[in-house]
């Protein structure tokens, strides 16, 4: 019997200069992505960050009124340890994310004022490709981001914000899921991986939170980063689902 080799995952595209990263929580981008955004950023690419939630509802210990003040803090530490400087939080509760008209509004607005080219969100699947379920924000965020892209390009949906200055904006080129079970490509993230690292440690206190060691966790992303890097043929990548919205 011989062994199944993964599948073969193809390279992303890395021809373009703007990306809008939407997620539901702080520490989202932290779990694979970052070390992407660091190597995107590295080459001169200009990233955003748009968190749909403040994150919170995520530390047991904290009431949300002042778990809130820190989980933004320490998203834009993070964020500014993989070259991201603009960071924005909708206000949208943690936990109880709606997927409907008024975040893909917002998620819409959004796109329109940073006009990029890529958008990323997080997996949007049922599951992590088996019985662990996916959380209910990133499910109802990702797929929001989704049909956000394409409203965003189109004149008559969501018509307010075109009252408040906010022309449409159809320059999306793809969306990609990170950490997707169904991703079928990959970037080169071996000289970044130390970056998505601490990226991630600078969530002290949510990390406190969930009782781990901060300096653990560079064990916990490599063989996510090693499995991406052995479908591209390199040490550590990260994958994605691309959606294209171009024929
Ligand atoms: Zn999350």
């Amino acid at each position: 019997m011989t062994e199944q080799a993964a599948p073969p995952l193809l390279p992303l595209d890395e021809d373009w200069e703007s990306a809008l990263a939407v997620v539901a929580h702080p520490d989202d981008l932290e779990y694979g992505a970052a070390a992407a955004i660091a190597r995107w950023t590295a080459q001169g690419k200009r990233i955003g960050y748009v968190m749909v939630t403040s994150g919170e509802a995520g530390i047991d210990s904290l009431e949300p009124e002042k778990c809130r003040t820190v989980r933004e803090s320490e998203e834009l530490a993070s964020a500014a340890l993989v070259g991201v400087d603009v960071v924005e939080f909708l206000g949208h509760p943690d936990g109880v994310v709606e997927y409907g008209p008024r975040l893909r509004r917002d998620i819409a607005r959004t796109v329109r004022r940073h006009r990029p080219e890529i958008v990323i969100t997080t997996n949007f699947r049922d599951t992590y490709g088996g019985v662990f379920p996916n959380q209910a924000d990133h499910i109802a965020v990702g797929r929001a981001t989704l049909d956000a892209v394409r409203d965003a390009g189109n004149r008559w949906v969501f018509r307010e914000l075109t009252a408040e200055g906010h022309q449409p904006w159809g320059g999306v080129r793809q969306v990609w899921a990170a950490g997707s079970p169904d991703a079928r490509h990959a970037v080169d993230t071996t000289d970044h991986f130390a970056a998505g690292v601490v990226s991630l440690q600078a969530h002290k206190a949510y990390l406190k939170g969930l009782g781990g060691d901060p300096a653990n966790v560079a064990a916990f992303l490599e063989p996510m980063a090693r499995a991406a890097g052995e479908g591209l043929g390199v040490r550590y990548a990260s994958s994605f689902e691309v959606f294209s919205l171009r024929f």
